[in-house]
């Protein structure tokens, strides 16, 4: 009997109390607490997103604006429009979607964003603080905080547990190690790549690469990610495999089997089976992946460049055999929405569907919780959003009074 965190009610809960804030500090600061977006470019999943934050924005009594600027926009421009955007009274949080077009330096841009406004808590003034012990009045990122009060509201104390977290990227898995390191966690554990045999992974890949570019596209790291990066230098670098390097044994189950708690970011579609996990244990799976219907790979959407838009993304074919280590390819996609109903908007209906990193059927014969995808931390993710503009207005409202 395993319990269903169910991230939709959770959040609507707390976007309720965000609400009465809101209009408490509109009444103290004699205007709304405000939050600009500025998108890059028109990826559609992009623009959902956007929408998505507008739209809660409204909900609670957030003024939002978004700066919408063109996809081949200069450095230099778009650092002088953050500056810009942070440089207005009446913004207390920004934010920059990503992923941003290619050419693009996300690090600088992120770094030029004033560190009290930055609502994604992802400058790096922000995350220094957050490793830092005692250090914790800052922005901190809005995924690892959605998971931890998803946790706190259902009544789960990550107090003296023995935690795992998969995934170590700077905007899931590393901070919110850190933030469960702070909120007592007996001890955290990080596994990333190469606690799955990365080195055979990867092999895998180049050797698909080698004979096939087009074909494995979608198996492989988005363009922008530095995984893919590393895949094409060792394509170009011709790097052979040493003879027992494809051997190393997957150590991910191993150490996820230690979790009182588990939490998955990785985006791998339902990696994680019954098996990897401590009969009882609470797992929190913070992966979407865009995923066709189907089992199989099929031909029409192997032959798409990684680079299509959603809208290109076509009911698939008929299944062809592949000898593909993943169960389930997964479509590009970059996800931190909350509701997938839309997507119809951007890709057609039934022709996907959304999974996690976790299977979910199966691993709710073992785990004691289980947080939903969608509906888990999705939404959770959203109103992280909106509490931490209402806690840049606070801080600021503060700081000048
Ligand atoms: P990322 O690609 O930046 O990082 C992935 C991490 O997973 C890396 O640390 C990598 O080493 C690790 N990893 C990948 N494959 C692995 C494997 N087989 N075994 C062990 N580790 C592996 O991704 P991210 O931005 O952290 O996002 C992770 C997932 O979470 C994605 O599915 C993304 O869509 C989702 N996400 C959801 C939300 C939300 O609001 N629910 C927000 C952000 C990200």
């Amino acid at each position: 009997n395993c319990t269903v965190l169910d991230g939709r009610r959770v959040a609507s809960e707390w976007i309720s109390e965000l609400s009465v804030q809101a209009s408490q500090l509109t009444r103290l600061m004699g205007r709304q607490p405000g939050l600009a977006v500025i998108l890059a470019g028109r990826r559609p999943d992009s623009m959902l997103y956007v929408a998505r934050k507008q739209e809660a924005c409204q909900k609670v009594g957030i003024f939002s604006e978004l700066i919408s600027l063109s996809e081949d926009i200069l450095q230099t421009d778009f650092e002088a429009e953050v500056k810009r955007v942070c440089n207005q009274e009446h913004v207390d949080g920004v934010l920059i979607q990503l992923p941003l077009p290619r050419h693009l330096d996300e690090n600088a841009l992120l770094e030029s964003l004033d560190p009290g406004k930055d609502v994604d808590g992802f400058h790096p003034l922000n995350m220094g603080r957050l490793l830092m012990r005692g250090r914790s009045s800052c922005l901190v990122p809005c995924t690892p905080l959605g998971c931890l009060e998803l946790l706190k509201r259902c009544g789960i104390s990550v107090r003296g547990r023995n935690c795992v977290v998969v995934g170590d990227s700077n905007v899931v898995g590393t901070p919110l190690a850190v933030m469960l390191r702070d909120h007592g966690a007996a001890a955290v554990t990080v596994c990333h790549r190469i606690s799955y045999t990365e080195w055979f992974e990867d092999q895998f890949k180049v050797e698909a690469m080698r004979s096939s570019a087009a074909a494995c596209l979608p198996l492989l790291p988005g363009p922008h990610s530095p995984g893919h990066d590393r895949l094409m230098q060792r394509l170009e670098g011709g790097d052979q495999p040493s003879p027992d390097a494809g051997l190393q044994a997957n150590r991910l189950p191993e150490i996820t089997r230690t979790a009182d708690i588990l939490v998955v970011a990785i985006g791998h579609p339902e990696l994680i089976k019954a098996d990897w996990v401590k009969p009882g244990a609470i797992v929190v799976d913070v992966g979407i992946n865009v995923v066709p219907p189907s089992t199989s790979l099929t031909p029409s959407y192997l032959e798409r460049p990684a680079s299509s838009t959603l809208s290109e993304v076509e009911q698939p074919g008929p299944s062809t055999p592949n000898a593909a280590l993943r169960s389930r390819p997964f479509l590009p996609f970059d996800n931190t929405d909350e509701e997938f109903k839309d997507l119809s908007v951007v890709m057609k209906p039934g022709s996907y569907q959304v999974v996690g990193d976790v299977d979910f059927e199966d691993v709710r014969k073992v785990a004691s919780a289980l947080t939903p995808v969608p509906g888990g931390v999705g939404p959770m993710t959203i109103a992280a959003v909106l509490h931490n503009t209402m806690e840049a207005a606070k801080q600021a409202f503060n700081r000048r009074s």
